[in-house]
């Protein structure tokens, strides 16, 4: 095991003889084994999902996980006559999870060998090592952060959202109106930070400017006064979404310079970034400023070339990269730049905000700037 393993994203419970003493189909009052509550609350309280792989009758073990009151904390469960592999896989493909952030842990031996064979990247455990999963380090995250907490609620809010979209018949613009989107972008502060700090690091973001700031750095600029560190949630009907997006803005006077722009991937399919960059693009209008923003190309990143782009950011040579020194050579950070007009507000969502045009001429006009 290496010093910092992968941290798992996702437990897989056999349940006959792992989660529960005895075969339910021999006994119907099986009883868990003792504390595995608590390990199945801890790991979930860490943000770490919980599902299940088991050869049952699926309306008989559901009962009963209803009647031990853990049912809800299950999230994607398999109970069927199945291969587990095939489980194992059918939970991750619908958590979008890779394999290598998958455990399972099953008493029997030859289920484990099974599993692995087909998925060597699932680690496995077997039932005796239960009471000793909290304290692994693969099931240790160094930073637990509010919405890591809500991970279950909000996969949880996702499946319903799912189901919803499946059965619903219009075209999909009509389909995000019904949710009642709402966008709240804030200044942050330390515990906003925080939740961005893991948007930042978890894989599944976009870094548009593929430049990294780090958490000590980001905290210090929220007291500059001529940065603006913000970060953006979205909720809706289903529930919350968490935190979303994280912009890091410096103003100048004829000029913003959008330093960072980080959103989650998670949240694409509501047009998130492009109602983001709108709002922005109008702002900067209200103020009279034009619109600066890093990019440095990366391989995760060409989705948001592409949105800048559409929302009509160019590679301009505008007098305003050269005042303030954005046209130096920077390495493979290069400028993407737009003359600001008035936007007109999305169609579907709400959006919450400060306002940003009212503070940058503030700064702009402040003496000693
Ligand atoms: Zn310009």
């Amino acid at each position: 095991m290496p010093d910092n393993p992968v941290l798992v994203k996702c437990l897989v419970w056999d349940l006959d003889n792992t989660l529960w003493r005895g075969t339910l189909l021999e006994d119907p009052d099986v009883e868990l084994f003792d504390r595995l509550g608590d390990v199945i609350t801890t790991l979930d309280s860490r943000g770490i999902l919980h599902s299940i792989a088991s050869k049952n009758d699926y309306d008989l073990a559901w009962q009963r996980l209803e009647q031990t009151g853990l049912a809800e904390y299950f999230v994607q469960p398999r109970i069927g006559w199945g291969r587990k592999s095939d489980s194992v896989r059918e939970i991750a493909d619908a958590l979008q999870f890779a394999p290598g952030t998958i455990a399972f842990i099953d008493d029997l031996p030859t289920e484990r060998a099974e599993v692995s064979f087909h998925l060597p990247e699932v680690r496995c455990y077997s039932a005796e090592q239960a009471l000793s999963l909290p304290g692994l380090q693969e099931f240790s995250p160094v930073v637990v952060t509010v919405d890591a907490k809500r991970r279950r609620e909000m996969y949880q809010a996702n499946f319903r959202r799912d189901a919803e979209k499946e059965s619903f018949n219009g075209p999909d613009e009509d389909f995000l109106r019904s949710l009642d989107l709402r966008m709240v972008i804030k200044r942050a502060d330390d515990e906003d930070l925080s939740r961005v700090e893991e948007l930042t690091l978890r894989t599944s973001q976009m870094n548009a400017t593929g430049v990294h700031y780090s958490d000590p750095v980001l905290r210090g600029l929220i007291a500059e006064a001529d940065h603006e560190v913000l970060t953006v949630t979205l909720s809706d009907r289903f529930g919350t979404h968490g935190a979303v997006g994280v912009l890091l803005i410096e103003y100048h006077p004829t000029v913003w310079h959008l330093k960072l722009l980080a959103t989650s991937c998670r949240v694409v399919t509501f047009g998130a970034g492009s109602v983001l960059l709108n709002w922005l693009v109008d702002q900067a209008a209200q103020a009279g400023a034009h619109l600066a923003a890093d990019f440095r190309p990366t391989e995760r990143n060409r989705m948001m070339d592409v949105a800048y782009r559409f929302a009509g950011f160019a590679d301009d040579n505008c007098e305003c990269l050269t005042d303030v020194g954005l046209s130096d050579d920077r390495g493979d950070i290069h400028c993407l730049h737009l003359t600001a007009v008035r936007r007109a507000a999305p169609t579907t969502m709400e959006v919450v905000s400060p306002d940003l045009a009212a503070t940058a001429v503030r700064v702009a006009t402040a003496p000693f700037n």
